[in-house]
């Protein structure tokens, strides 16, 4: 049930003849079958994810944290999985919600809301009230935003590389600090509270502040308010390939669920490329308007289900693929998960695309967001970076950081996405330090974090040098911990091993007394980068992973 390979051509393709009103109620039929398509997906891992979850899977497998888990072999945030899990679950108690869901009558967006609030008792009578009813009056009713629809700002600073090396070292630190993997947004937010709590907040105002959105909703809105369109439902959604891969789901042990739960989204990805596709012309054309959607965010969240967020990644990631071919051709063929992906795409251009789509199949998860961090920082003004060399160190010398030409230009810049209040309070705290030396923006959030790195590095924490040297985070390959650092003995003592810091790595606590030493991770060789892990280890079997560094 795949588009026709004429609908799938580039946007700029829809040229000569192209007729709008042909073109849009064409291209909304296969988009709403996509999407269909990708919503009954979704139920069958999810599942397969609450037989996983249930279990414990990850830790049969060797990983410490369910995100470290997900990220890396599902290629979807922990949250993400766990949500599939719980409308899953909601649903086997709930038959009516469940069949108007297959038989596609309700969208993802509406099943998603509708799931979390009906019990067996009122279920009917919330699905007449669904009837009709738009996604956002619907959320309204239930006082739940509707999915990745919280208020998203940008902020965007371009600077000297100096400074965005120097916000790097600070993210860094800030991670450190919290002992957990933060975000860029979670870093500035942990940055701008440390600034402003050294000096006044000043008056001054960003330049060119945007508006925050607030949407007005009308719980009793209708689909009415949209042009006259046909509602109906989608039938044969399912995908063959995925048709019967959640059968005995319940029977089945962590590193079986993991095989389907792959098996499942590598089904899904030829979905969402199509989907990008199409959904690229669609918005691009505006096609939307056509059908009386005063937006496209409106047309994705109420006619396909899908959240406004994950249509912004389909039609980035699209858009990337004409860029690079070899990016595209991996992404099409399903070999880059959706996590990776992302990760790529800021940094994947025509000359390099081909080697970071390798170096995404080669490393953990862990590692290539790594490098493409390394990349993003080192890299010249826009200049395509290939990947660092296999293994390479990523650490950034500080001598980098205190040359300083005589002329700077802005040639790189601070960038990341987080909710408006942060972006507001990052600002704020960059002018109130540009504010009191009378300086620019640039040396405003320079002097923000020179204060803030100061103020952290001068904090007591015990000097480890085992761990200084893991850069203070579990040395197993897919693990993101940094809290509870145990100095593990490759070797063990018990064996001879020796106290040489060769033989001495930082594991997290869950990794040292339920991986390592509960036989599920296997370590071998000489640390920092010298050494063999096995995880997933079990008997008489090759290790789920087998990683080197
Ligand atoms: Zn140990
Ligand atoms: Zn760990």
């Amino acid at each position: 049930m795949d588009v026709p390979p004429e609908l799938l051509v580039p946007s700029e393709a829809y040229g000569r003849g192209f007729c709008p009103h042909d073109a849009a109620l064409v291209l909304d039929g296969w988009l709403r079958r996509l999407a269909a398509q990708d919503a009954r997906g979704r139920l069958v891992l999810g599942r397969l994810a609450r037989a996983f979850l249930r279990r414990h899977g990850h830790h049969e497998l060797g990983f410490g944290r369910l995100g470290d888990y997900s990220r890396e072999r599902i290629g979807l945030s922990a949250r993400e999985l766990q949500s599939l899990a719980t409308v899953s679950a909601h649903l086997e108690r709930l038959p009516r919600l469940r069949a108007a869901f297959v038989e596609g009558v309700l969208s993802w967006a509406q099943i998603r809301l509708l799931a979390a609030v009906a019990t067996p008792e009122d279920e009917a009578e919330w699905l007449s009230r669904a009837e009709g009813r738009t996604v956002r009056a619907l959320a309204a009713v239930m006082r739940t935003p509707p999915d990745g629809d919280d208020d998203e700002a940008r902020f965007r600073l371009r600077c000297p590389r100096r400074v965005r090396l120097l916000w790097q070292q600070v993210v860094e630190l800030a991670r450190r600090m919290a002992g957990t993997e933060l975000t860029q947004s979670q870093a500035a937010e942990a940055i701008a509270a440390e600034g402003l709590s050294a000096r006044l907040p000043c008056d001054e105002s960003w330049p060119a502040t945007e508006a925050p959105r607030t949407p007005p909703a009308d719980p009793d809105e209708t689909r009415t308010v949209f042009a006259e369109l046909d509602w109906s439902a989608i039938r044969e959604a399912l995908p063959d390939d995925v048709d019967g891969l959640d059968a005995d789901a319940n029977t089945l042990d962590p590193f079986a669920l993991d095989a389907r739960m792959r098996a499942v989204l590598r089904a899904m990805r030829r979905v969402d490329w199509q989907l990008g596709r199409l959904l690229r012309v669609f918005l691009d054309r505006r096609l939307y308007r056509l059908m009386e959607f005063p937006s496209a965010e409106r047309y994705v969240t109420e006619r396909l289900g899908l959240s406004p967020r994950k249509a912004r990644a389909l039609i980035a990631l699209e858009r990337k693929t004409w860029q690079a071919d070899a990016f595209g051709t991996a992404y099409r063929a399903g070999e880059l998960s959706w996590v990776r992906a992302l990760t790529l795409l800021p940094i994947v251009a025509e000359p390099t695309a081909a080697a970071w789509v390798e170096r995404a199949g080669a490393v953990p998860v862990r590692r290539l967001a790594d490098e493409v961090e390394w990349a993003l920082t080192v890299r010249d003004g826009l200049a395509p970076i290939a990947p660092p060399p296999a293994g390479a160190s990523l650490a950034l010398e500080d001598r980098q950081l205190c040359t300083r030409p005589e002329w700077e230009f802005p040639d790189a810049e601070v960038a990341f996405s987080a909710p408006v209040s942060v972006v507001a309070l990052f600002r704020t705290a960059i002018l109130a330090f540009a504010a009191h030396s009378h300086a620019s923006l640039i040396e405003g959030l320079e002097l923000l974090l020179l204060y803030v790195k100061a103020e952290w590095e001068g904090q007591p924490r015990h000097r480890d040098p085992v761990f200084a040297r893991d850069r203070w985070r579990c040395a197993v390959p897919v693990c993101t911990a940094r809290r509870q650092l145990h100095d593990h003995h490759v070797v063990f003592r018990s064996r001879g091993g020796g106290n040489g810091r060769e033989n001495r790595v930082t594991l997290c606590a869950w990794h040292h007394l339920r991986g390592v030493h509960a036989g599920r991770v296997r370590a071998e060789g000489e640390a920092p980068d010298g050494i063999t892990w096995e995880i997933g280890v079990r008997p008489g079997r090759r290790a789920l992973l087998r990683l080197v560094g």
